[in-house]
């Protein structure tokens, strides 16, 4: 099985200069390509990450 190796190809990262909709953190890489009419929303990975813990706790 050679998925591993295959695996690289879905962590493209886009690169940007966006900032986190959330605590104003600067983002330099997003692992898709952000909407321009949803750039506020943007978050950094901490803060997605939260969004996703607390989400799971409920
Ligand atoms: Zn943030």
């Amino acid at each position: 099985m050679a998925f591993d190796k295959n695996n690289d190809f879905s962590r493209k990262m886009y690169k940007g200069d966006w900032k986190c909709g959330k605590c104003g953190a600067a983002i330099t890489e997003l692992p898709f390509d952000p909407d321009p009419a949803r750039i506020d929303q943007i978050m950094c990975r901490d803060c997605h990450r939260q969004r996703q813990e607390s989400k799971r706790s409920y």
